[in-house]
């Protein structure tokens, strides 16, 4: 089952406490039954459903919580807590700072996605103003070195590695001190990998990390292969003593929620996700966001509580029109405005969802100027337009002809402003609407 899948089952259950006309322990046991199930189908372990299901029953306690909205608010709140602890590894991860030079470690075994990761790491960090280097110390698998060469010009990331010297620690040992005395600040090493835990390949990982001495151990594993996570992540611990996880193909993979929640009771933290194959296919991996990006929820709660906490929700209006799951031109228009005024833009953009990822790939200041294009499109439209649900564009053409003249741009740009916008109100449309689970926030802080 995807995880979209399993998001949509949970949601069901849940919503079957609106329909209720009494909630009672029936009615719990109905809705434990069908998200337990759901869970079992994603094939997360029968041990950690078994505990969900008892904590939420001993967290509810039916019989002692008041009348109807109190007790739907009070079961659901602990059946996403339980969720949230699911995925949740309860353990601090390394985070590098800018007075030195932090040293990454990538192990795993191959085909996991190592390589693939490294660069996706390093063009992260490079993107957030890091000054970030590659190192390629797998000498095992032919054409390594190749592909990370490629895939670290591509992302015009500098690398060190050889096609001579077949001595993986002596390369990461060279790469590691050139980029430290140049004053790089991650420094990402590639190992190689082997297709089973076998002791040679942590014996190599073993005399590596004792040469390079790393800041943080990664280990990166297939998120497709479900429960089996927890052993092989358990191995790696062992051998590599790893700090952290970076978990890959969770591009709607049906055992992820599986590996997920496998790779969580072995206490290991999953720090990132890769989504795909290419270069901005890594998500930071965060339990809250995740669950509630499986719920089908985005982050509009997390949004709505940013909005509140950055003084954004002055603006009553708009937060009753995005909790109606109303949401106009206008609306997304004011939203820019706010938020550009608030700075940094990614922290809040990153909440909002339904907003592309590549609106915010790049450079803080390249976000920035992305959006104040758009407002610059969105200035030429009329207040007609601004304030409809831009459904008047495509009925008439060529009202987008007149505002791509108006702004000095393309018939091509403001189409992908409409599209944007599709996007991001069909999202505020499900997920704020009447049933949405932001119905009954508050709209002030
Ligand atoms: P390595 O042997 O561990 O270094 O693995 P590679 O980096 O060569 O990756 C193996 C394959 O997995 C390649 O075809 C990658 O494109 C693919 N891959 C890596 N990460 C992801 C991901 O997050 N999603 C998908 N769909 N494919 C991935």
């Amino acid at each position: 089952m995807v995880l979209a899948d399993l998001g949509r089952k949970i949601n069901t259950a849940l919503h079957e406490l609106t329909k209720a006309p009494v909630i009672d322990e029936k009615v719990l046991d109905a809705i434990l039954k069908e998200i337990c199930g759901a869970l079992l189908m994603a094939d997360v372990n029968i041990k950690l459903v078994g505990r969900l299901r008892e904590n939420v029953k001993k967290a509810v306690n039916i019989n002692d919580i008041g009348g109807g909205v109190n007790k739907k608010r009070i079961i659901e709140k602990a059946v996403m807590d339980e969720l949230f602890d699911l995925v949740d590894a309860h353990t601090d991860v390394y985070k590098p700072t800018k007075r030195k030079s932090s040293i990454f470690l990538m192990v795993g075994l191959q085909g996991a996605g190592k390589t693939t990761t490294c660069t996706k790491l390093a063009s992260y960090y490079q993107r957030k103003g890091w000054k970030t280097a590659l190192v390629c110390a797998d000498t095992f698998r032919a054409g390594a070195f190749d592909q990370l060469k490629q895939n670290a010009t591509k992302a015009k990331i500098p690398y060190y590695g050889s096609y001579t010297e077949a001595d993986p620690v002596a390369i990461a040992l060279e790469g590691v001190e050139k980029f430290k005395a140049d004053k790089f600040e991650i420094i990402i090493v590639d190992t190689s990998g082997r297709h089973k835990q076998e002791a040679e390949l942590f014996e190599e990982m073993k005399q590596i990390s004792a040469a390079v001495q790393p800041d943080s151990t990664i280990f990166v594993m297939d998120g497709t292969i479900g429960q089996a996570a927890e052993s092989q992540a358990k191995a790696f611990k062992e051998a590599a003593d790893f700090g952290s996880i970076i978990m890959t193909k969770m591009d709607g993979h049906a055992k992820g929620g599986g590996a997920i929640s496998a790779v969580a009771a072995t206490q290991s933290p999953i720090v990132f996700i890769g989504t795909g194959e290419h270069l901005h296919d890594l998500e930071r991996f965060e339990p809250k966001p995740f669950i509630r990006k499986m719920l089908g929820m985005g982050d509009m709660r997390e949004l709505v509580e940013k909005v509140q906490d950055m003084g954004l929700g002055q603006n009553k209006n708009l937060m009753e029109n995005i909790k109606q799951g109303q949401y106009s031109l206008r609306d997304m228009y004011e939203q820019f405005q706010q938020i550009s005024k608030m700075g940094p833009l990614s922290k809040l953009m990153g909440a909002i969802p339904g907003m592309p990822a590549d609106l915010m790939a790049g450079s803080e200041e390249e976000g920035s100027k992305r959006i104040k294009r758009m407002m610059c499109i969105m200035d030429s439209m009329n207040d007609k337009e601004l304030d409809s649900d831009a459904k008047i564009f495509l009925e008439n053409r060529t009202r987008i002809v007149r505002v791509a003249r108006g702004s000095g741009t393309s018939v091509h740009e403001v189409e992908e402003i409409l599209n944007q916008y599709q996007k991001f109100a069909e999202m505020v449309k499900t997920m704020g609407g009447k049933q949405g689970l932001l119905a009954n926030m508050p709209t002030d802080p």
